[in-house]
């Protein structure tokens, strides 16, 4: 059994995984919530037993690593033999289009990222720094959630400002979520029996955090994140594309500071901004009962991906099939409709019985006589970064 400790530090989060990598499967899994607010808790699990808790004053990310490691000691599964550790990190800049294994070097280029992404990888930092000198013996795999967007061909990547700014401060579109990209691809191109390398897609990821990619060959060639994973789709707390413009008017006219907006834009906008709640369950549940704000958000969410569509057929030639994944993508039979019911004329038609059917399986929702399949298919992203931490640490022996 190759085992593989999967890490993904939030700002005040920790969750975890213990993953068989050769059955892609947790053994098990826990989160810390609340570090450094005053009484933090820790939710242990181990597959087939009984579920831990933890209440304790948890002051930094350290003691929380110290902790989850207590855990394991205590409650099992032992940790002995771990092939890697691999630590998700958000933001690989331009550099890393690959996992690599965390050195002095490679923690001090993650630093030198943080200006890139101040909201995610200040995290992921403070845990590769913390576990590296817990589990000194183990090595420390850092997998990057711009790495499989590295593809991207220029034109997709450049934006039209002047050149020698963006280049001095790295500005450009990076993309997000591939590590999901990568695990899906790979999945939809097996039950589409299509070699990986020859396959294309539209990849809807809708999760919390929202953004699709346009996959020719089984490789990004553009996404709708960008710099940060701010622009692009609607999402749950997130804007997503808007006017620049909007933010010189917000502080010129509405008087609101640089940091207000910024906060307004990441936190305050998408579903929660137009609806209230940042929750897709509950704003279809408003909707329903006939709240006209809850319409309007779902209509705006289903539109803009729906756009996108339209503009990824036209970049990718011969489209096999649209994919929706992660927790609105994999559940949410209703949006999975107002998207593609829309899109009969491209070829793309929904079988609404197979639509509704609830199964966490990999399965074809399509009619069977469009041109394009659609898929669901289940994202598994802690699975997908113990894979690629296990490869790299094979890469490196070799
Ligand atoms: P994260 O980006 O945090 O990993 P997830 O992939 O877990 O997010 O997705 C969370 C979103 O999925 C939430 O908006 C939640 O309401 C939505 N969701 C989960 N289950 C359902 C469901 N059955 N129907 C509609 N939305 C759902």
């Amino acid at each position: 059994m190759s085992l593989v400790l999967v890490i993904n530090s939030g700002s005040s989060s920790l969750k975890y995984q213990l993953v068989d990598v050769e059955q892609g499967t947790w053994i098990a899994k826990g989160l810390v919530e609340r570090i450094g607010e005053g009484l933090s808790r820790l939710v242990h699990e181990v597959r087939d037993a009984d579920v831990v808790e933890v209440d304790m004053s948890l002051p930094d990310h350290a003691a929380a690593l110290e902790l989850v490691l207590d855990t394991f000691d205590g409650v099992g599964p032992p940790l002995d033999g771990l092939v890697a550790v691999g630590h998700r990190v958000v933001h690989g800049g331009p550099d890393y289009r690959e996992p690599v294994i965390v050195d002095d070097e490679v923690e001090q280029a993650i630093e030198e990222i943080v200006p890139l992404a101040p909201l995610h990888n200040p995290a992921a930092l403070l845990g590769i720094r913390d576990l590296r000198r817990l589990m000194p013996d183990v090595p420390h795999v850092a997998v990057f959630d711009t790495a499989f967007h590295a593809t991207m061909p220029p034109e997709a990547y450049t934006y039209a400002i002047p050149a020698d700014l963006a280049a001095e401060y790295r500005i450009r579109r990076y993309g997000f979520h591939g590590t999901s990209y990568r695990n899906v691809t790979r999945k939809a191109a097996a039950f589409l029996s299509t070699p990986v390398d020859d396959v294309n897609l539209i990849v809807c990821h809708l999760g919390n955090g929202a953004s699709m990619a346009a996959i020719r060959g089984g490789r990004s060639v553009d996404t709708t994140m960008g710099l940060t994973p701010l622009q692009g789709l609607m999402m749950g707390t997130r804007s997503g594309d808007i006017d620049p413009a909007v933010v010189f008017h917000l502080v010129r006219v509405a008087g609101l500071t640089l940091d207000d907006v910024d906060a307004m834009l990441n936190k305050a906008s998408g579903l929660k901004g137009l609806a209230g709640d940042q929750d897709m369950r509950e704003v279809r549940h408003r909707a329903a009962t006939g709240d006209t704000a809850a319409r309007r958000a779902l209509d705006v969410y289903a539109y803009r991906i729906r756009a996108y569509v339209g503009a990824y057929l036209a970049v990718v030639p011969g489209v096999q099939a649209i994919v929706f994944t992660a927790g609105i993508g994999e559940n949410d039979a209703a949006l999975r409709r107002e998207v593609c019911g829309p899109l009969r004329h491209l070829g793309i038609h929904l079988d609404d019985d197979l639509n509704r059917s609830a199964s966490s399986a990999a399965r074809a929702i399509d009619d069977g006589t469009g041109t394009i399949r659609i898929l669901v298919i289940p994202t598994n992203e802690e699975a997908e970064i113990a894979r690629q931490a296990q490869e790299a640490v094979v890469a490196l022996r070799a």
